[in-house]
């Protein structure tokens, strides 16, 4: 019997993410949701446990994409990578011009380029939108970043704002630029989120540590931060994993599990497109590495027995040094959204995206696992200056920093001399001082860089690209890098 096109937009890929985004999508108003899976059995899993969905359920493509209505839309939830193109090509032969296919899987971003570009010939539209927020956010509103033709947004927009997350009234979606924009935003949101839970983690270890506190009161503090320009969903389940306790041992559940921290790779991305971008991303760098060093179980047991400094570390008064981490916190924190935000202005210059960095702090405040109170001063602080060069000399974040800067450095100070790792406050810092140092050593460097391999220098004096003569007369020549 012939498929009626009865459904406005579909999902394939019915595992987790794809079951919760379908469910949402089918619980909102003048939504239809065609589903399909490549094995049946979770299909039919899905439309029996939720008949009040109204799913349009297929078994095979063909059915799946004749009960869909033109232009038909859409949205891969599956498996990032093979799984993704294979699916591309099933809908792809079977779509027509004006149809759109959404990857809504944590695509990379060069692939979501490539697919792209080899689609487009066709007139089929192709998405790739980063979807943030993890299992919840797919069934209760997510944060998306789509990215492909503003054309295809016409039709793709209404849909996924009926999806997303809310914050004070807007929906957090926004056309983040074509091709390959929602899935760059989206590598670099979680390479924020990234550096965003290390220095939490760095917090929780100082104050441990240094007052002795057990994870209860910790988390007590943590709650207490929630309160305050610290406000976001990363510190609010620091306060609950923190308070949870081990019902085999009775212990704090953070005292018993294994600490070696995994990855699944987005937070790498994030920082070998930042190498290619030349963009210093110091506070996401550390905390990917951070994860790195703490599964090196052979290297850490070896070298257990070194030495560290003498004595105990007990900080002489416990409140002032929490109120000292919090600062901490907060400033190292501007300071890796800063961080972010540049690679996101540069993957845009370089791929050719008009992104509203406004907007991308506006569709971060929900929805996501990085939202915060503070993404509203990033938002505010674009709108004032949209060409804002760097974030940290937004008059707002300027005053955090200057207000926090004493309590940073006797964090990091007495961090270095009781011998606690503390990678991202550390370099957050080092961050800071390189960005205002009037003068760089970066001159020796050059000056280094000329005498081994004559790669030549500009003066502080006169225009032009200069070479010395290192032996002999050590007299200077003006010359230019391509002749050597
Ligand atoms: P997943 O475990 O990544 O993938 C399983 C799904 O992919 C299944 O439906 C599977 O079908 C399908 N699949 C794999 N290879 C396929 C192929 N060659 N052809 C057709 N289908 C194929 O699922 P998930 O955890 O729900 O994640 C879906 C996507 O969302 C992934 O890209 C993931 O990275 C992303 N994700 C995002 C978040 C987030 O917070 N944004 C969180 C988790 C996941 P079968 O049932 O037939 O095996």
């Amino acid at each position: 019997m012939p498929v009626t096109p009865s459904a406005n937009i579909g999902v394939v890929g019915l595992a987790v993410m794809g079951s919760n985004l379908a469910r949402n999508l089918a619980s909102r108003e003048g939504n239809t949701v065609a589903v399909f899976n490549r094995s049946p059995e979770r299909t039919r899993l899905l439309v029996d446990e939720h008949p009040e969905a109204g799913f349009v359920a297929s078994e095979s493509y063909d059915d799946f994409v004749a009960s869909l209505q033109k232009p038909r839309t859409a949205i891969i939830m599956v498996q990032a990578g093979r799984g993704t193109d294979a699916v591309i090509a099933e809908l792809a032969s079977r779509f027509e011009p004006g149809d759109i296919i959404v990857d809504g899987g944590n695509a990379n971003f060069h692939d979501t380029i490539r697919r792209e570009g080899e689609i487009s010939p066709t007139g089929i539209h192709f998405v790739g939108t980063g979807i943030s927020g993890g299992e919840e956010g797919a069934l209760n509103g997510p944060s998306i970043m789509p990215g492909g033709s503003a054309e295809s947004y016409e039709t793709l927009g209404p849909i996924l704002a009926s999806i997303a997350a809310v914050a004070e009234g807007e929906p957090c979606v926004t056309h983040v630029g074509t091709d390959g924009a929602g899935h760059f935003v989206k590598m670099v949101h979680n390479g924020i989120e990234y550096a965003d839970m290390q220095l939490i983690a760095e917090a929780y270890d100082l104050i441990r540590q240094g007052t002795g506190k057990s994870p209860a009161e910790i988390a007590d503090i943590f709650a207490e931060w929630n309160t305050g320009e610290l406000e976001s969903y990363l510190i609010e389940i620091t306060a609950e994993v923190l308070r949870q306790v081990d019902a085999s041992t009775g212990l704090p559940l953070v005292d018993v599990i294994l600490d070696e921290a995994g990855a699944k790779g987005t937070g790498a991305w994030t920082v070998q497109n930042a190498l290619d971008l030349g963009v210093p991303v110091s506070g996401i760098v550390e905390a990917v590495f951070a994860r790195s060093l703490s599964s090196k179980r052979a290297q850490r047991e070896a070298s257990g027995d070194l030495p560290g400094p003498d004595g105990e570390f007990a900080v002489a008064d416990a409140d002032a040094f929490i109120e000292d981490v919090r600062q901490a916190l907060y400033a190292s924190k501007i300071i890796a959204y800063s961080q972010g935000f540049d690679e996101i202005i540069a993957g845009a210059e370089q791929f050719g995206w008009d992104v509203k960095k406004g907007d991308i702090a506006k569709i971060w405040r929900a929805g996501c696992i990085i939202r915060a109170r503070f993404l509203n001063r990033i938002a505010d602080a674009y709108a004032e200056d949209p060409e804002l060069v760097a974030l940290v000399v937004a008059p707002y974040f300027r005053d955090a920093v200057t207000g926090a800067q004493a309590a940073w450095r006797r964090v990091v100070v007495a961090a270095a001399q009781s011998g606690i790792p503390t990678p991202a406050f550390s370099s957050s810092l080092a961050y800071y001082d390189g960005l205002r140092a009037p003068r760089l050593p970066a001159a020796l460097v050059q000056g280094q860089r000329d005498f081994f391999g004559a790669h030549t220098y500009q003066r502080v004096d006169k225009e032009g690209v200069f070479h010395t003569l290192w032996s002999g007369d050590r007299s200077e020549i003006e010359t230019t890098p391509s002749s050597h």
